[in-house]
């Protein structure tokens, strides 16, 4: 491992609160906790904060960094790049090596007409570029009123204007008058918070029909585009029930509206597919990716688009006036290439597929299942919840809700693991790299935080 420098960690905090604002944060809590926790280095699945605690990351830094920490292969390849060539644009009828061999790469991984890619920077830009393409293909294609986008409550599609709008958190909504108009939420599949005492399938088919009943009241002629995650993230981890997916895709093709995949998190074999969608064995007509695409080590987003919406946009002869500096930049490109290709080296899709998530999944259930503080325990590959609850065999929640999961969370975090709490849930997405022992420490640490909250949880009531 690289030598780590010698930070001054006191003045770094000091600094963090005096200058910097970090992402999605309480400014005040911030400041009240004198800065921020600071990571220095990290190697494999684990991370080391400024004090020199060793925390295995249960999030994959923020479900991203999927090939784990401290790949040289990777920083060879961008140094390589850098220079050979940090940096052209791709806007004016140019284009560089890497972004043109990765798109050539992700298509193939894509699989069937999904032949196009369109490099972002992030994954909201990915859904603003998803915003723009689709409305313009309507344009375009002769169907101008067909400009509606339907998502999910507590779906999360990220932080941009639109793509903030696309996604269904009401309390980033709040914030900057979103969502914008032609946006239209439906119910999400999440079988635990919503649908606890009906059948699974049945709840999934109401979750499904609820978009076509949406359709049916906007008028079908109106509708562009249905947009999910495959199972939703940051929204708590939510796998939708079987069939939900299949009702989702025959819908859209019923009434002739784009399907659209956001695989910033399932994409690059955090399912034990390649993508999400392979796992749900349906086809959508775009795909947005991020996070895995690169491992995180270097910004990078891409939207996938089937044959038949480029060959409109050819048709037309029009130029779709969009896209950012960054582009298809050529150092994060390289990066990404050389990630997809360790990926294939060591076959972590496979892994996650038939080993490590199925080992996840045993491990979950053994440890946690007949916690007298769970609900329920869910995953699939390698990302899950474990949903914490006031009353064994019921979904009632501790006080009002929302306060149980910060409380474990931090006794996790305390114990050396990084995960997240998501409301009372506490999930988690570590790197493709865990091992089996790291898999046991992992469950291990939330079953050792469940009981070490107890007193506190029972306080709350
Ligand atoms: N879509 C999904 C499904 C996500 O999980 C995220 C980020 N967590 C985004 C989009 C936004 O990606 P970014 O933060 O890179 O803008």
């Amino acid at each position: 491992m690289v030598t780590v420098r010698n930070y001054d960690i006191p003045a770094l905090r000091k600094l963090d609160v005096a200058h910097h604002l970090p992402a999605q944060s309480s400014y005040k809590l911030q400041q009240d906790m004198g800065g921020s926790r600071i990571i220095t280095h990290a190697k494999g699945s684990t991370v080391y904060d400024g004090e020199g605690h060793a925390i295995l990351d249960g999030m994959a830094g923020l479900w991203c960094v999927n090939v784990g920490y401290g790949r040289k292969e990777l920083v060879d390849v961008a140094a390589r790049q850098m220079e050979e060539l940090p940096f052209y644009n791709t806007f004016f009828r140019t284009a560089t090596p890497p972004p043109i061999e990765l798109a050539a790469k992700v298509a193939s991984l894509l699989g069937g007409n999904l032949n196009h890619v369109f490099f972002n920077n992030s994954g909201s830009e990915s859904n603003d570029t998803v915003f723009r393409l689709v409305r313009t293909y309507w344009a375009l294609k002769g169907e101008p009123k067909r400009t509606i986008f339907i998502s999910r409550h507590n779906a999360y599609h990220g932080s941009t204007v639109a793509s903030a709008s696309l996604g269904g958190m009401d309390f980033m909504h709040v914030q900057g008058g979103l969502p914008i108009p032609g946006i239209e939420h439906v119910m999400q599949p999440y079988w635990f918070g919503d649908g606890f005492n009906e059948d699974p399938v049945a709840f999934g088919e109401r979750a499904a029909a609820a978009i076509e009943e949406r359709i049916l009241a906007v008028g079908p002629e109106n509708v562009a585009a249905f947009i999910g995650e495959p199972v939703q993230g940051a929204g708590g981890v939510i796998i939708p029930p079987p069939g939900y997916w299949q009702k989702v895709e025959a819908i859209c093709r019923k009434y002739g509206i784009l399907l659209v995949s956001d695989e910033v998190i399932c994409g690059f074999g955090r399912l034990g597919e390649w993508f999400g969608f392979q796992h749900f064995g349906i086809k959508p007509d775009i795909v947005s990716m991020a996070k895995g695409l690169s491992s995180g080590y270097l910004p990078i987003s891409a939207t996938g688009v089937s044959s038949e919406i480029v060959e409109v946009l050819r048709a037309s002869g029009e130029e779709f006036v969009h896209g950012y500096t960054y582009s298809g930049h050529p150092v994060a490109a390289a990066v990404a290439l050389r990630n997809i290709q360790i990926m294939e080296d060591e076959h972590l899709v496979e892994r996650t597929r038939e080993d490590t998530g199925p080992y996840l999944a045993k491990v979950l259930a053994e440890r946690l299942g007949d916690h007298p503080l769970v609900g329920e325990v869910r995953s699939l590959g390698l990302i899950g919840a474990v949903e914490i609850v006031a009353e064994k065999g019921t979904n009632r929640r501790h006080g009002t809700g929302g306060q149980a999961g910060p409380i474990v969370r931090d006794a996790c975090i305390a114990r050396g693991l990084m995960v997240r709490a998501i409301r009372d849930a506490i999930v988690m997405s570590p790197p493709l790299v865990i091992t089996h022992a790291e898999i046991d420490q992992l469950v291990g640490t939330i079953a050792d935080a469940l009981d070490a909250s107890a007193e506190q949880l029972a306080a709350i009531g």
